[in-house]
């Protein structure tokens, strides 16, 4: 069970390079989620990891040992990606039991097993049939063995592929977004299959997923990618708590944390659009900054409290709840209902009868809450520790 460090590593196709001075050191029995938009290096470092892909530069180590130069065989690791091929002539036994005897088979590795001859091979070896039923339970695939992959939903079919890398025992999990090609109800009912198959084995995971909410709910902790570059590695708490950025605090929550232009001067934050208080007392150095307010820490102000006004422009209802956009500023008195256009504040709140269409609101925001990012470096104010920081950017 390998204590994972990651050393400067970087890699290149040629032209830039598509993952930068990648370093992290990743206990024993996490699970690991790596988390980024679509194309920002997330497969090309769990390749590394396996062995898949070379490393050019830095060094990748399992318990002190640097591995950039082992095989994938030799490195104790399962891969299952986002697109599984199961064999479709094998049964469900067939398909989980073929990794334990490939090396029988290595002979004719070419060729097309069969089925009879994987039914041969499984009789005469009676510790696979075992080690079969045994993960077939682990993820409740037991009733299934006999059957054949085209008689499957999809949410089984993955299992399947799960139980075949999981089969092995192996002492490394990489998971490539497994769960992206399945409808939302079944990712939901996956992802705890997955956090309990993670608690059962008692190995370490890396998932790979641009998927925010499988990150937060699966991860002990995340590395949050953006163009090959890491902008943060924390617990889901830290993630979304004390984004080091403006990239994670928006990447992270649905909608992400509201960024409002801002101005301070003597401690006291205005909107740098409507001109509007928006905090006192900030401990800032006068500047521009960013103000941050995650959607659920903003909410309608109580009758006379001060607070921002803002006019409602859009209206979810997410049953308890509405989620509601709400346009910083006065309407313009002469123009009628033409809003003076502030930042648009997201607000995550009980359902209110002003939060219509057009209704006109004070906003109150939990200070406790408030998180201020620099204007110019999007960085975070004061820094999270431990997060790298870009040249140049100011503590
Ligand atoms: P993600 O998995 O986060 O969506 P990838 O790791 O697949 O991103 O890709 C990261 C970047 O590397 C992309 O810009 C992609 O085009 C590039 N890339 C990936 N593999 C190759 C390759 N074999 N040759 C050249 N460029 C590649
Ligand atoms: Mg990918």
């Amino acid at each position: 069970m390998p204590r994972m460090v990651f050393d400067q590593v970087t890699k290149s196709f040629g032209g830039d390079p598509v993952i930068a001075d990648f370093s992290a050191e990743i206990e024993d029995r996490e699970f690991l989620v790596l988390l980024g938009p679509s194309g920002c290096g997330k497969s090309t470092m769990l390749r590394m990891i396996a062995g898949l892909a070379d490393v050019t530069g830095g060094a990748i180590s399992f318990d002190g040992e640097v591995v950039n130069d082992l095989e994938p065989k030799e490195r104790e690791i399962a891969f299952v990606f986002q697109s599984y091929a199961l064999y479709p002539h094998m049964t469900v036994a067939q398909n989980i039991a073929f990794p334990l005897l490939m090396n029988a088979f290595r002979p004719w590795y070419h060729l097309p097993v069969v089925s009879a001859v994987m039914k041969r091979a499984i009789a005469r070896r009676p510790e696979v049939a075992e080690r079969v039923a045994e993960v077939a339970r682990t993820l409740e695939l037991t009733d299934y063995l006999d059957r054949r992959p085209k008689s499957l939903s999809g949410g089984q079919r993955q299992r399947v592929a799960l139980a075949r890398s999981l089969v092995r025992d192996p002492s490394l999990y990489l998971l490539d977004e497994p769960l992206s090609n399945l409808d939302a109800k079944l990712r939901t009912q996956m992802r705890s299959e997955i956090s309990g198959l993670h608690r059962r084995v008692r190995k370490s995971f890396v998932y790979v997923t641009h998927d925010q909410v499988e990150a937060m709910t699966m991860a002990t902790r995340i590395i949050v990618l953006d163009a090959g570059r890491i902008q943060q590695i924390g617990t889901p708490e830290e993630i979304y708590g004390e984004p080091a950025n403006t990239f994670v605090a928006k990447f992270i929550g649905s909608p992400g944390m509201n960024l409002i232009p801002a101005t301070a001067a003597d401690g006291r934050v205005t909107d740098a659009r409507s001109g509007q208080v928006l905090d006192r007392g900030a401990d800032l150095a006068d500047g521009d900054y960013l103000f941050g307010i995650r959607p659920e820490a903003a909410r309608l102000a109580a009758d006379g409290e001060a607070g921002p006004a803002a006019t409602v422009t859009t209206v979810e209802h997410l049953g308890g709840e509405v989620v509601a956009g709400c346009e910083l500023g006065e309407p313009d008195a002469e123009a009628g209902l033409t809003v003076d256009l502030g930042g648009t504040v997201f607000i995550r709140t009980a359902p209110h009868p002003s939060l219509t269409g057009r209704g006109r609101v004070r906003l109150a925001f939990d200070r406790g809450a408030v998180r201020y990012f620099r204007a110019d470096t999007g960085q975070r104010v004061p820094a999270t520790r431990g997060t790298p920081q870009p040249q140049g950017s100011i503590r």
